[in-house]
């Protein structure tokens, strides 16, 4: 009888507690974060007290050839600066960072190469979880930690024995550790972006080759393939010398055909895919006429200029096989997707603009447009084309052809493409 009666009382007792507990954290003073434990598939937050479920806020940021998934934790602070550190996973996560990002929100940011099904939930009142991808918790061929991964996007795939390159590329993820750790906090979160190009990698795809010339110009002594291929190599060394990882899709006169330029983009995971091409006009009559500079990007939404732009550039390979898949994948283009490689394009164009009218007259801008060109077709990262001018044209092929007028159209490129990558971290602050 009367242990019955304590046992209610003990019971209503932990019932005033729990309830105690759970309105606590939002009312008074902020939780602590105070490890985080991975699992096969999971993230564990363990907290100092019961932790409110409403203070988390969570939302996805895709664009750069990468997935972040952002928890942002309210009323809470971070009870040490390295939890994230001594986490292990593998090449299905590229980072998890966190970090006191307001003086009472903690942003914790995971950072995959492909989109998965998150879910998140409270495992316990003190405890959240957050589903991570399969396999990526510990494991063979997990890669270590926090900054190991950063810049790791040519992971070592599970099962394979390291090649030499990817050794390679673990010594030179141990010396960017030592750099990323000075500030204490991910760059992500605070840092300034003054070297944040290192995580990045472009894949720059100079146009036809081989056997495909591309445009030539009447007397066929300037050709498309020769000046894109000189353009393309002066813009990877623009891009290694801002620090960028640069991967081209061919650095010599060889012909690959379109389709697997944007299969070697996704296998090589690029943040961003640039392919450099030359314009060139169908009428000798209009040739003296059309000059400039053009940025495309892929879009199903098609104007008259650039349909028949995307036609001469699709024209190798492209059977009818090519061109229902395009067809299919056209279909299948966010909106989201869409407005970040047109948001690249503007960027690169104005930028080449700048260079080259600080030191050449009449260099005309041929604006930014939609094209559903094959070559961009596929593509996982944003995703453009320049027309770097018309081969067509008297004085403009010469251009193309000059040392100098290719170096400052490189530069602008590279830097076009440096400035849209600022502006996306920018919103990731
Ligand atoms: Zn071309």
């Amino acid at each position: 009888m009367e242990s019955r009666t304590l046992n209610a009382i003990r019971r209503l007792l932990a019932g005033l507690l729990l309830i105690a507990g759970s309105l606590l954290p939002a009312a008074a003073s902020p939780v602590t974060l105070q490890s985080l434990e991975m699992g096969y598939n999971r993230l564990l937050l363990h907290f100092d007290r019961p932790f409110d479920r409403g203070n988390v806020h969570h939302f996805v940021l895709h664009g750069t050839g990468s997935f972040r998934y952002v928890f942002d934790l309210k009323n809470t602070r971070l009870g040490s600066r390295s939890l994230a550190k001594k986490l292990q996973y593998g090449p299905q996560i590229r980072s998890i960072r966190v970090a006191q990002y307001r003086r009472d929100t903690v942003r914790l940011v995971i950072e995959t190469p492909e989109a998965y099904a998150i879910a998140h939930y409270p495992l316990k009142s003190d405890t959240y979880l957050i589903v991570l991808p399969k396999g990526s918790g510990g494991g063979p061929g997990s890669i270590r930690g926090l900054f190991a991964s950063i810049g790791s996007k040519k992971t070592i795939a599970p099962g394979k024995t390291p090649t030499h390159k990817a050794v390679r590329h673990t010594t030179k993820s141990g010396k960017r550790k030592s750099n990323a750790r000075k500030p204490a906090k991910s760059r992500l979160m605070k840092e300034r972006p003054h070297s944040p190009h290192r995580r990045y990698r472009i894949i720059v795809d100079p146009g036809h080759g081989g056997h495909d010339t591309g445009a030539l110009d009447p007397s066929r002594r300037y050709r498309e393939k020769d000046a894109v291929l000189q353009i393309a190599l002066r813009l990877r060394r623009h891009l290694k010398r801002m620090g960028f990882d640069v991967v081209m899709t061919r650095s010599s006169d060889r012909f690959i055909k379109l389709h697997r330029r944007t299969r070697y983009a996704n296998i090589k995971h690029g943040d961003i895919f640039v392919s450099i091409h030359a314009n060139a006009v169908g009428r000798l009559s209009r040739a003296s006429v059309a000059h400039g500079i053009e940025t495309y990007f892929l879009s199903p939404a098609r104007s008259a200029r650039a349909r028949r732009v995307a036609a001469k550039e699709n024209s190798v390979g492209f059977t009818k096989y090519y061109r229902n898949s395009m067809n299919t994948f056209l279909k299948t283009l966010t909106r989201s997707k869409i407005i970040l490689s047109n948001k690249l394009a503007l960027d690169v164009q104005r930028s080449i603009l700048a260079n080259l009218r600080s030191r050449y007259r009449g260099v005309e801008d041929g604006g930014v447009r939609p094209a559903p060109f094959w070559v961009l077709v596929g593509a996982e990262m944003p995703a453009i084309l320049v027309e770097t001018g018309y081969i067509t044209h008297p004085w403009e092929k010469k251009r193309l052809f000059n040392p100098r007028y290719q170096d400052l159209e490189a530069k602008g490129i590279a830097e076009g493409i440096a400035r849209y990558l600022r502006n996306r971290e920018r919103e990731l602050e």
